[in-house]
């Protein structure tokens, strides 16, 4: 088993069309796929693949519960939480605002009157389904909750425990390098850095490969909608040389748009496009790597 995980530093550049198509690819390869959407604030693999997905796991963080009637309003917890969860209206009310919440438990450790009770809040969801046959499983996070990191964790847990039985594992990972998507990159053997021609594109990706450099993984970059007007492609060139990585060009054609739009595989859908053709160089590259 391999775990191929499809990452850059910014998001829109098509992280997440270019991981279901190589599944997709693959797959009529006969390669046996588990695709994992880490993209928790807003997954969406499922949906180019019209799968039906179930919740398998609940994820929990730890909240303090406040009792009311031993706490004394002395202002203690107030002063040891880091990011001021916890408000005092002076003689009258301690305020808690769960969303700011981290978690730390330095209130309940704190408190003289032990008025703080370690309670469990649900903070996400990891889900699974299938296509056969590709496998799927998805980390998403409770609106309004920021606990990223966690949800990522436990969905790549819950992936790892489950992936023996598949050739490739292959990772959509969020935009960003939060230590969610680092400690995740930790477990692929290639990384492919999705960019695209532009100067947030060309800024990310610098950023993206100083994440890569700390963890020293194989990878290619992947420079999705080539073509686009106005792109900084002479510069683009210049750092993948830098780099020393290989590249691959996705055209930017009205397909790409449109599979994007409608939700749909563009191998599947518009099998002889441009995009489609430059994306199954790709998944004929991974194929022979992995023979
Ligand atoms: S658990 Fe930590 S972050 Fe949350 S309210 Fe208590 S001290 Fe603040
Ligand atoms: S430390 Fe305990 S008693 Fe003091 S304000 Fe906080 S919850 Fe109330």
């Amino acid at each position: 088993m391999k775990i191929i995980a499809v990452g850059g530093g910014k998001g829109g550049t098509g992280k997440t069309i270019l991981a279901v198509n190589l599944a997709y690819g693959l797959a009529r390869r006969s390669y046996r796929i588990l695709l994992v959407d880490l993209d928790v604030d807003n997954p969406c693999t499922y949906t180019f693949l019209d799968i039906r997905l179930r919740t398998i796991r609940e994820v929990y963080t730890y909240k303090p519960k406040i009792l009311e009637e031993k706490c004394t309003l002395c202002g203690e917890c107030i002063k040891h939480c880091p990011v001021h969860a916890l408000i005092l209206i002076p003689e009258r009310k301690l305020l808690f605002f769960p969303t700011l919440c981290e978690g730390c438990l330095n209130c309940m450790v704190v408190c003289p009157e032990k008025a703080v009770l370690e309670d469990k809040t649900v903070i996400g969801w990891v889900k699974q389904g299938s296509m056969d046959p590709i496998d799927i499983i998805v980390g998403e996070i409770k609106p309004g909750e920021r606990k990223t990191d966690e949800v990522i964790s436990e969905t790549l847990n819950y992936a790892l425990e489950n992936a023996d039985s598949y050739d490739l594992v292959i990772l959509d990972m969020p935009p960003g390098t939060d230590r969610g998507v680092y400690e995740a990159l930790k477990h692929a053997d290639l990384v492919i850095a999705v960019t695209e021609p532009t100067r947030l594109g060309l800024n990310d990706l610098r950023k993206f490969y100083k994440l890569i450099g700390l963890i020293n993984k194989e990878s290619v970059v992947v420079i999705n909608k080539y073509g686009l007007k106005g792109g900084v492609y002479s510069e683009l060139e210049a750092l993948v040389k830098e780099l020393k990585v290989k590249v691959f060009k996705i055209p930017y054609d009205e397909y790409l748009v449109e599979a994007y739009i409608s939700r749909k595989i563009i191998l599947k859908a518009f099998p002889k496009s441009p995009s489609a053709k430059a994306i199954r160089e790709i998944v004929s590259e991974l194929a022979t790597a992995q023979a």
